[in-house]
């Protein structure tokens, strides 16, 4: 055994504890693996929603959700410390599995009216049988397709296997529109767009959130919605915290908006002052931003 025969003629004892703290570590993920797939199974895990606003009318035209778990000993634990954790231990497909049962299920019970949307990583875009479950999740809900979306995160041609285009045909089919998100954080390519046939594309949150310290934003910004309506493809701008932030958007004619200025996520049971079904106030919008 290699660590031990370090730790025998290392008498700094550095080798053997490294050799311990992955351990330690090893252990760690393991059992918060084993917690996220119990989670699963006993419901513990659960969606908010934030609502994405065409900037001119000032309606919701979606409801993004975004999974949240409260670990029974570590409590709140935010997607970023456990989706790489659930892509690596393949976790990610029955958790994206629950996700989408829990918001066609949500967007049933609430009566919303306008499109739920799912983030998905590549991982489980790239799995052959990922349209076929999600077909049978609408089936069972009795949920139309075209009140589901899809949040699909840019990967790169490398991560691009032949059933993500077979599955991108597929969810078409079935009237899912798929949004690329967090446009230009990764790998950015016009190729990207032509091959696949997105319904919205959301540019990354880091864009608008520098766009007073960092002046090339604005253009980066400009410049993809000049891209996007060359393309017919409506543009998400994520992260807007700020009325200046949404006055630009406006002034630059972007189509949708989202971000805590508008609205934070929320339980699905906290969206009642939003207008999610059918009787959108006119002026509603106007009459709740001053
Ligand atoms: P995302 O899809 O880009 O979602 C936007 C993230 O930005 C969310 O973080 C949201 O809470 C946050 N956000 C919203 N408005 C603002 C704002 O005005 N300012 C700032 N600074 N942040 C804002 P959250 O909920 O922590 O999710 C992080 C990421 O985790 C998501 O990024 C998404 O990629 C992933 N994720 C969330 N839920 C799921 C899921 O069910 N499945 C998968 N595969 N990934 C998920
Ligand atoms: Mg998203
Ligand atoms: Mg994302
Ligand atoms: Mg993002």
């Amino acid at each position: 055994d290699l660590a031990l025969h370090h730790s025998k003629t290392d008498p700094s004892g550095n080798i053997r504890l490294y050799d311990d703290a992955m351990r330690v570590e090893r252990d760690q993920k393991q059992s918060l693996e084993k917690d996220l797939a119990d989670a699963i199974k006993n419901d513990h895990l659960e969606l908010h929603y934030q609502p994405q606003y065409d900037l001119k009318t000032g309606s919701p035209v979606a409801l993004e959700a975004l999974v949240r778990w409260f670990h029974p000993r570590r409590g709140f634990m935010s997607p970023k410390d456990f989706i790489s954790l659930a892509e690596e231990s393949g976790i990610i497909h029955d958790l994206g599995m629950w996700c989408i049962d829990r918001a066609c299920q949500d967007r049933i019970e609430f009566g919303w009216t306008i499109p739920v949307a799912v983030n998905v990583s590549p991982q489980e875009f790239a799995n052959p049988y990922f349209a076929g479950s999600v077909a049978s999740v609408l089936r069972r809900n009795g949920f139309p397709g075209n009140g589901l979306e899809l949040e699909l995160t840019e990967f790169s041609p490398v991560q691009r296997g032949e059933f993500v285009y077979k599955n991108m045909d597929d969810l078409r089919e079935l009237g899912v529109a798929i949004t690329l998100d967090d446009y230009g954080a990764g790998h950015a390519s016009l190729g990207t767009l032509k091959a696949f046939p997105f319904g919205k594309l959301k540019v990354d949150r880091d864009y608008i959130l520098s766009l007073k310290s960092d002046p090339s934003s604005a253009r980066i910004i400009r410049s993809v919605l000049l891209l996007g309506s060359a393309l017919g493809i409506p543009v998400v701008v994520e992260g807007v915290e700020t009325a200046a932030h949404e006055a630009f958007l406006k002034s630059e004619a972007c189509e949708i908006g989202q971000g805590y200025w508008f609205a934070r996520p929320a339980p699905a049971s906290e969206l009642k002052n939003i207008p999610c079904g059918t009787s959108v106030a006119s002026g509603w919008y106007a009459a709740h931003r001053s």
